[in-house]
């Protein structure tokens, strides 16, 4: 399906073209028109199905059409993490572009400056928030920002949240929320308590599973077992003979990464490393200089593992075996993106085995064992003990569609009267990269790091309109292949 098919503004389709969407992913297939009709949504999708888009363009559609208040915020967008916020928020700058919507980021950091742009973008009525948790509820402890007009409530990668320990945090936002309102749930896992969230703050949801993706082809799987005591000797010798350029390693723990970065700087490595402890415009700093190959290589916990589309990652390490399967996925993904190909390195001690058994049975694969450089000594023997409960199993059933509108575009000229949402942000030129298994071409350069804090504005940005027949018609692009699952839950 292409986005074309669907009821869309003209702005949204002229963001879309210019951003070189055209072919639908699965999950965008399966949620765009139950979220145009106003429906409630879990969708159980992980980062790089195209899951942000899925959620962003039928709300902005109904924003772009009008009869939503000017100087109220509308819609709240919640993510786990600052950068899945600064992602979310690049995707949205994208997405507006062309269209009289205002957004502003509200991740924390504890910078002052941030902050007062926070604060300006919340009372001047942006219409879209990305949020942090614990900083949306601190703003709101200090009754900085009304949320009693809010129409749209959106929460993604729910389970990290959780995960985070931000259940009630969620409740207390929720609480602020007008009842009548559109809500959507996102979420790679659907354990127990993503369930009674989604049945405290949803009402009579649609389900959309999308089958978890498998590494993708492109990635190189290897495995060292290895004792822990060799695990710096193996990584001295991977890189013996190649670079160390391009390179992420994730271990566990923060203490563990502080460990690891001192001891690899040490040893010569060009090393920056990535956790909870930094400060916003630390980690910013970290993001810019790797992407910049001012360093080679990131040493992160799973802060990274999601929602960081850095294109041309070699190699991934995995230092130790995270104990979540998704996070295996997730941390191998950022390699191999967008049909390239890459390496995922997993050091495997003898406490890991098990663990390391279960995301083998899980991605329906053996990971092939590599030899240890002679001058560490004897490995031990790969022998997991299945004391360790099954992996989880959440694929989606496949392909049980629903049936598609196949209506033409409409043109109206409901549009949105220019908001004045106050913001200084110059937009750069929206552009997106493809989602995982899509064979469309795409841009190779990132998108500028938002300036932080002050909505976006799109009012006063010249309207840079197409004619329509100078849309590029849809290609032979080919959106990802997962297979999707419907459950109405009316
Ligand atoms: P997400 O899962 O929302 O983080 O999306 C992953 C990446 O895929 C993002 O960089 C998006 O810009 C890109 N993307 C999402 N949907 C599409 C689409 N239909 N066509 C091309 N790229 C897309």
């Amino acid at each position: 399906m292409y986005f074309t098919d669907f009821d869309f503004e003209d702005e949204v389709l002229d963001a879309l073209d210019a951003m070189r969407f055209e072919k639908c992913t699965p999950i965008q297939e399966q949620t765009l028109e139950p979220l145009m009709e106003g429906r409630d949504l879990i969708g159980v999708a992980q980062t790089g199905t195209g899951k942000t888009a899925a959620y962003l363009l039928p709300v902005l559609n109904k924003l772009c059409r009008g009869g939503y208040p000017e100087d109220a915020i509308n819609c709240i967008v919640m993510a786990p993490t600052r950068e899945l916020a600064q992602q979310i928020d690049r995707q949205l700058e994208g997405f507006t572009y062309f269209m009289n919507v205002s957004s502003v980021a509200v991740y924390g950091g504890n910078d002052g400056q941030r902050y007062e742009q926070e604060l300006r973008g919340m009372a001047k009525g942006a219409d879209i928030i990305v949020a942090t948790p614990g900083r949306l509820i601190s703003h709101i402890n200090l009754g900085n920002i009304d949320l009693s007009k809010v129409s749209f409530f959106i929460l993604d990668e729910a389970d990290r949240m959780l995960d985070m320990g931000f259940y009630s945090d969620i409740m207390t936002i929720a609480k602020q929320l007008p009842k009548e309102r559109q809500t959507m749930l996102f979420s790679a896992t659907m354990p127990q308590e993503i369930r009674k969230l989604a049945s405290d703050i949803l009402t009579d949801p649609l389900q959309i599973t999308l089958a978890l993706a498998k590494p993708a082809d492109g990635i190189t799987q290897q495995a060292f077992i290895c004792y822990e005591g060799q695990k710096l000797g193996i990584i001295n010798s991977i890189f013996d003979n190649e670079s160390s350029e391009r390179v992420i390693l994730f271990a566990s723990r923060k203490t563990k990464v502080k460990e690891i970065s001192h001891t690899l700087k040490k040893h010569g490595f060009n090393v920056g490393e990535m956790h909870s402890d930094l400060s916003q415009s630390e980690r910013d700093e970290i993001m810019f200089q790797y992407k910049s190959r001012k360093i080679d290589m990131i040493v992160a916990t799973d802060i990274l593992a999601r929602g960081i589309d850095i294109d041309d990652i070699r190699i991934v390490i995995n230092y130790d075996v995270p104990r979540d399967c998704d996070d295996y996925i997730h941390r191998i993904g950022r390699t191999a993106r967008a049909g390239t190909k890459g390496r995922a390195i997993t050091l495997v001690n003898v406490e890991d085995q098990e663990y390391f058994k279960r995301i083998e049975d899980f991605i329906e694969q053996d990971v092939p064992k590599m030899e240890l450089p002679t001058s560490l000594g004897e490995a031990p023997a790969y022998e997991p003990k299945s004391k360790l409960k099954g992996g989880k199993s959440r694929r989606g059933g496949g392909g049980n569609k629903e049936k598609r509108r196949g209506n033409d575009r409409k043109r109206n000229n409901r549009k949105r009267g220019g908001k004045a949402a106050g913001g200084e942000k110059q937009q750069e030129k929206p552009q997106a990269v493809k989602p995982a298994n899509s064979e469309k071409p795409k841009e190779t350069t990132p998108v500028a790091a938002p300036q932080e804090g002050a909505p976006k504005q799109q009012g006063e940005k010249p309207k840079r309109r197409r004619p329509h027949h100078h849309r590029r018609k849809p290609g032979n692009a080919k959106g990802a292949e997962d297979t999707a699952s419907v459950t109405d839950n009316k």
